[in-house]
């Protein structure tokens, strides 16, 4: 199977990049940080604070948790709901967060991610795919973007959305996050040693042409 690691942080539009990449190679795009967030969703439904380690351990029994692809699309379904529509908001993204540095969380979302890689040609996004998650993928990309550009991308999809923000908020909320994901004790956020670093800053069809010259070049 061929396996292709996008890692990078938050608003680098690694998740763009993957879906135009997996629709161009008739790859399925795994979007994981949504497994994430979906945890997040949960622990905020029980009302336990993201960082009470040991409230959240105990929840995870209760979670079932699947990934299911349909046109192209990721639905994650949480104990039989899809939550795609309640994922996407700025407070999932800071539970998200919390829940990610707990090694018990990381370890409960392992097998489903290597699972769907074992059985798949995928692209994979996320923050330890190259790490972690896959560390002998095909290949390893490393996406990161200017924080102009990121934040930028961030508080445009979240007013899409409809959520009440502004540019500085989106942008002091996505630094808090990165460094959490990239200074925590499990997993943290970084490029993996051979990952290639792609900066993203510019235009997309850029972007886009350079990676996928690179996979063609890899996989041929
Ligand atoms: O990529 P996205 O912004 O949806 O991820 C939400 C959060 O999930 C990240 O801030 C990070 O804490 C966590 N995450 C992670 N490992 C991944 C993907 C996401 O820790 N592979």
């Amino acid at each position: 199977m061929i396996n292709i690691a996008i890692d990078g942080p938050s608003g680098s539009g690694k998740s763009t990049v993957a879906n135009v990449l997996a629709e161009k190679l008739g790859y399925i795009h795994v979007d994981t940080g949504a497994l994430y967030r979906a945890v997040g969703l949960f622990v905020k439904r029980s009302g336990i604070a993201p960082d009470d380690e040991s409230a959240v351990v105990s929840l995870l029994s209760d979670i079932d948790l699947r990934l299911v692809f349909e046109d192209g699309e990721q639905k994650v379904m949480l104990n039989g709901e899809n939550v795609n529509g309640l994922i996407r908001t700025a407070e999932i993204s800071a539970f998200a967060s919390r829940v990610s540095a707990i090694p018990a969380v990381r370890s409960f979302l392992l097998d489903l991610q290597r699972e769907i890689a074992r059985t798949n040609n995928i692209i994979m996004d996320g923050r330890d795919i190259g790490t972690v998650i896959l560390p002998d993928a095909t290949v390893k990309f490393f996406m990161t973007a200017s924080d102009e550009a990121r934040a930028e991308r961030r508080f445009a999809e979240l007013a899409a959305k409809g959520e009440k923000t502004t540019p500085e908020e989106v942008r002091a909320a996505m630094e808090k996050r990165d460094r959490q994901d990239s200074t925590r004790a499990v997993a943290p956020a970084v490029p993996a040693e051979d990952a290639i670093f792609i900066d993203n800053s510019g235009p997309f069809d850029q972007t886009l042409e350079k990676i996928l010259s690179i996979i063609k070049e890899k996989t041929k």
